[in-house]
């Protein structure tokens, strides 16, 4: 009796002790513009999350269109027409030159003179003249951007933005830390880009909000509940500047060099890549609700949610179920959109 005693004890204690040695390393950090935060859990939680922050302040150097000691910053004041790049360049170059084809240009890293010329989310942003714009014009082509083994050709007068990549780009990176650390359990947040590892510690998945675009950065229209997922958005209410009552945000339009305007005010991409998911969320802003829609149609390999002017909210058929509604405003209308 007493030895059986014992053992319940044990076990006890055993579980107890289980439940409450799952470690949980956090951080946050501003790098990559951006405010990140990182929440780890499981026995190497640290290790990964110490690794994790150290690939990220190499990507915040090396892919940064505005620090001056990094390997873009090298790439668009090159000499020569053809300079020798790092793998991962190469690699992050070929990504993005692979969604800009697919999505025909509305996703395209060679729009950087127009980001420079706007400067929108720098200390001097200006509504440049339709003369300048248009001037811009031959710049912008991302057909132009070669890539072989570890060069890059890309004529004078172009430049690369990594802006709308790199950020998912990174979270792809830091799945593969995850991966080789063993970690099961994860939310990674870059800015608006989120990877969900795994479900919860609970076991329950990960509830991811939808930014309210009339609210502050607390205000939701809706939760997207996931499990090994990455949920990305773009929005006009992320950066953007306003001059004589009109809103001029971050996200241009390549055709025209200006920032896009349709009837999306913003884009969520729930999806299992971070890069893929970082590009079709601003690339599909550009396209416009219609063509959005049309592409989802055509691709299905991610989900969207899909906030318009009008204040109606369509969610895609894939993540319905997982989508829950908060209207506190009442001033959203929520559909569904069928394949
Ligand atoms: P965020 O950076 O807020 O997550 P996005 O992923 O949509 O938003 O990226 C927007 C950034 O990408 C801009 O700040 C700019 O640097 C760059 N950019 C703007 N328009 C485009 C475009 N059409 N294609 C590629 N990059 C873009
Ligand atoms: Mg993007």
């Amino acid at each position: 009796m007493k030895l059986r005693l014992a053992a319940w004890l044990t076990m006890l204690i055993m579980l107890f002790g289980g439940c409450s040695a799952i470690r949980e390393a956090e951080r946050n950090l501003f790098l990559m513009d951006t405010t990140i935060s990182l929440r780890v859990f499981g026995d190497n939680a640290d290790a990964a999350l110490t690794e994790i922050a150290e690939r990220l302040s190499v990507f915040d150097r090396d892919f940064s269109h505005v620090r001056d000691d990094g390997e873009l910053y090298r790439i668009n004041n090159r000499e020569n027409q053809t300079v020798d790049i790092t793998d991962e360049m190469s690699d992050i170059l070929t990504t993005a030159k692979k969604y800009a084809e697919e999505t025909r240009g509305a996703f395209d890293p060679t729009i950087a003179p127009a980001v420079k010329l706007w400067g929108i989310g720098t200390e001097n942003p200006r509504v440049p003249e339709e003369a300048e714009l248009r001037a811009l014009l031959p710049y912008i082509d991302y057909r132009k951007i070669d890539i072989s083994e570890k060069k890059l050709t890309l004529p004078r007068g172009f430049s690369i933005n990594l802006g709308a990549i790199a950020k998912g780009y990174a979270s792809d990176d830091a799945r593969r830390v995850l991966d080789k650390h063993g970690i099961g359990s994860a939310v990674l947040s870059l800015g608006g880009n989120v990877y969900a590892r795994g479900a919860r510690p609970d076991g329950t998945p990960w509830r991811v909000g939808v930014r309210d675009p009339e609210g502050t950065e607390n205000d939701i229209l809706g939760i997207i509940e996931a499990e090994d997922k990455y949920i990305i958005s773009s929005g006009d209410y992320e950066r953007y500047f306003e001059r004589s009552g009109a809103r001029y945000h971050h996200i241009l339009d390549p055709k025209t060099a200006a920032p896009a305007d349709n009837s999306l005010r913003a884009v969520v991409i729930v999806c299992d890549e971070g890069a893929r998911g970082d590009a079709y969320s601003t690339a599909l802003f550009v396209m416009g609700y219609d063509a959005a829609l049309e592409f989802w149609r055509e691709k299905r390999d991610f989900e969207a949610v899909f906030v318009l002017k009008d204040n109606r909210v369509v969610v895609t058929e894939g993540i319905a179920e997982s989508f829950s509604q908060r209207n506190e405003s009442g001033r959203y209308t929520y559909e569904t959109a069928k394949r």
